[in-house]
């Protein structure tokens, strides 16, 4: 075959069927599940990923029964109704040539409702309401539940199922000795906590006959204290096997685990040398996962011998012809997901519709449809941020004639700067991306132009886009004009050297990135380095500690920082769900010294003068080399006043509509939005 990627684009024979290449779109919850309403548009959210290229589909979770439910009417598979509503789901992957199978969730103890049951009594961390011990005749009847969900699964057309071995779920929790403190036949050793497993795999595969698909994904590093020991991994995925899986998936950490692993900051495929060593133990197809982003690390874990099969889930939601873009021979032109959760898995967290930052169509396809426009017309847009970059190549894309203006000499607006801050390397994708979709769309880019509403309507354009984005704020503090004070865009950029000791004014989402900076060693814009990133996070060899943890050895932090606010709540509440726990983390092993409740006095040769406490009573000083603002945005909106006022057409979006909470997601579905309309 003559593609860079011949591995990952090589048929796999699993005996049962013949899926077309080695890549696995793998399990996540978009948000369509659970009302019977939204099955057709999950349909044909997996119908493009299959038209895409998607060699096996996983769906999100589906209830086995209602013990088990996530969440209180989740989806679930455990009747002839739901099998009806299934068909139109199963019959979209395949007429776009893909397998697809229907995941079988039990939450256990992370189930968010009353009724939550485990293998032993206990609340997860996750969790407010406490799991009841299942009794051995309640276990019985679950194996029963999943047996009967899967042959209803194979009558709905899948092609077979995943049964949900790993992130903590209730197989998980009867694995490990953290949450199994059963004496009976399913817990006390090794064998006896292995049982519901093996038993769950063996009446699944008989409920599907021989000929269905049964993934079973496997918890390789549990990453709690507790966990599973290798040994017991590897006597697992041979019981197994044995017991009739056709492919074992890796699952990588319970979701109570404090070590993250799959934010923008976890490495590229840091997981795959766990599948590695778990391949040799077995005969079945293992399956890679876990931060593969792009057609170059799926191929290179591959052709390592790491796996056989690359699972992606987010990365489809970015870009659901992924597949097709490999085979072309264009990774450049592929979406990539950056691993910033903010439109997925925090959705999911807020039960919301899952969509993708960098792909606003995501789960919205029947929706947010982009046609050709009737007649190709002259747009100018001006500011070549996330907003007016999404906004120009949507544009064009659909036949209209784009100029892009840009005041700086290069394009990315915020962007830029985020690619420098220690784990958002991945942004650098996205502006790749967005260059080389400039050039394929032939958006008529102008760098280095700042243009004026007069130059606008002199150019006769029909209509206009104003994302002149933002400026920082600065706030009216005695001092603030000093040589230390200096603004985060200068910081980040590097035009600023700052010193040893440090105040950073604004803990939002800036701030935190503006410490993470001034606190770690290396140097922007490099990748993290796999070993040290382990050593940071306390992730070792799960031959040597149980579930793979070990004490975290967090990084020195080059500089002194004090990280303020005027709120009194907790820093980075308003960071992401699933991400801010991740940044606070890191700030505070760096010895980042969070100060909220302050007013700011003065700055002055001394330093910066603050009060705290509830009535501001107590005043301290900090001798720090340079105050860092970090203080918020304020819009820059004249030119669209200014072409309004004149009678032009003219759409604001991004953070020159909005500069509070402006963010990338906003921006760029504003873009996407405003120019599905033109
Ligand atoms: P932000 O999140 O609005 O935070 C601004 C900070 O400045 C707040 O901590 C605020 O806290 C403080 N502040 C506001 N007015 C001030 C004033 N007059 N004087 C002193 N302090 C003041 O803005 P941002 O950090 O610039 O971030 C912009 C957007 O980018 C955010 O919406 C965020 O979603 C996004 N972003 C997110 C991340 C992430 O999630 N990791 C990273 C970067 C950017 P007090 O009012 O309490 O002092
Ligand atoms: Fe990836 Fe972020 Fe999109 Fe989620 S929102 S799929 S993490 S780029």
């Amino acid at each position: 075959m003559t593609t860079a990627y011949p591995n990952l684009l090589q048929p796999l024979d699993l005996g049962v069927t013949i899926l077309r290449n080695r890549v696995l779109m793998g399990s996540m919850h978009v948000g369509l599940e659970d009302d019977r309403h939204d099955l057709g548009k999950l349909a044909a959210f997996y119908a493009e990923r299959a038209e895409g290229g998607v060699g096996l589909i996983v769906t999100g979770g589906f209830g086995i029964n209602r013990t088990g439910w996530l969440l209180p009417l989740a989806g679930k598979m455990t009747s002839a109704a739901e099998v009806r509503r299934h068909e139109p789901v199963t019959r979209a992957a395949h007429d776009g040539g893909a397998r697809i199978a229907l995941q079988l969730l039990h939450a256990g103890r992370y189930s968010y409702h009353p009724l939550a049951v485990s293998a032993s009594w206990g609340k997860s961390p996750i969790s407010p309401f406490p799991a009841r011990a299942m009794t051995g005749r309640e276990i019985r009847g679950t194996i029963d539940d999943y047996a009967r969900s899967a042959s209803l699964a194979r009558e709905a057309g899948y092609d077979g199922v995943e049964v949900m071995g790993s992130e903590g779920y209730l197989i998980n929790q009867f694995l490990a000795p953290r949450t199994n403190r059963r004496t009976d036949r399913w817990g006390g050793s090794p064998e006896n906590r292995r049982r519901l497993a093996t038993e769950v795999v063996a009446a699944v595969r008989d409920a599907m006959g021989p000929d269905g698909i049964l993934i079973y994904r496997l918890s390789m590093l549990d990453l709690v204290r507790g966990g599973q020991s290798w040994e017991e991994v590897v006597a697992l995925a041979e019981e197994v096997e044995q017991a009739g899986a056709t492919i074992i998936n890796t699952g990588i950490g319970w979701h109570e685990a404090r070590i993250p692993t799959i934010v923008t900051s976890v490495p590229r495929g840091a997981f795959s040398w766990v599948t590695a060593k778990l391949r040799p133990h077995v005969g079945v197809p293992v399956v890679a996962s876990n931060r593969i982003n792009m057609p170059a690390v799926a191929e290179e874990i591959l052709a390592r011998g790491d796996a056989d099969l690359v699972s992606m889930a987010r990365p489809f939601l970015a870009d659901a012809d992924w597949v097709r873009k490999a085979e072309a021979g264009a990774p450049e032109d592929i979406n990539t997901c950056i691993a910033c959760n903010q439109a997925c898995l925090d959705h999911v967290f807020q039960r919301t519709r899952a969509t993708c930052l960098v792909n606003p169509r995501a789960g919205h396809e029947t929706e947010l449809v982009i046609e050709p426009a009737g007649t190709g017309r002259r747009v100018a847009v001006v500011g070549a941020g996330p907003a007016g970059l999404s906004a120009a190549i949507t544009a064009a894309d659909r036949g209209h004639d784009v100029v892009l203006f840009e005041a700086g000499d290069d394009i990315g607006g915020q962007f830029r700067l985020a690619q420098r801050i220690p784990g958002k390397e991945e942004f650098a994708e996205t502006l790749r991306y967005y260059r080389r979709q400039v050039e394929r769309t032939g958006v008529d880019l102008r760098l280095d132009t700042p243009v004026t509403a007069e130059e606008l309507i002199a150019e006769g354009f029909d209509e206009v886009v104003v994302a002149t984005g933002v400026r920082p704020r600065i706030p009216d503090i005695p001092g603030i004009d000093r040589p230390e004070v200096v603004r985060y865009d200068q910081v980040v950029s590097g035009e600023v050297e700052v010193g040893d000791h440090v105040a950073v004014i604004g803990a939002g989402g800036i701030g935190f990135d503006v410490c993470d900076l001034l606190t770690h060693p290396g140097i922007p814009g490099e990748p993290p380095d796999l070993d040290e990133w382990m050593a940071e996070w306390g992730v070792t060899d799960p031959d040597r500690a149980r579930g793979g943890v070990a004490d975290p050895q967090p990084v020195a932090s080059v500089r002194t920082v004090h990280l303020l606010q005027r709120r009194t709540t907790r820093h980075g509440t308003d960071l992401g769900k699933t991400t801010g726990w991740v940044h606070r983390a890191t700030l505070r092993a760096r010895g980042v010294t969070m100060l909220g409740g302050v007013r700011y006095d003065r700055i002055d040769d001394e330093g910066l003068h603050v009060s705290l406490g509830k009535d501001h009573d107590e005043q301290r000083v900090l001798p720090v080399d340079h105050v860092v603002i970090c203080a918020g945005q304020e819009s820059v909106s004249g030119l669209h006043e200014a072409l309004r006022a004149a009678g032009v057409a003219s759409h604001l979006i991004g953070g020159a509509e909005q500069a509070r909470e402006v963010d990338a997601k906003r921006a760029i579905e504003q873009g996407v939005r405003v120019a599905a309309a033109l």
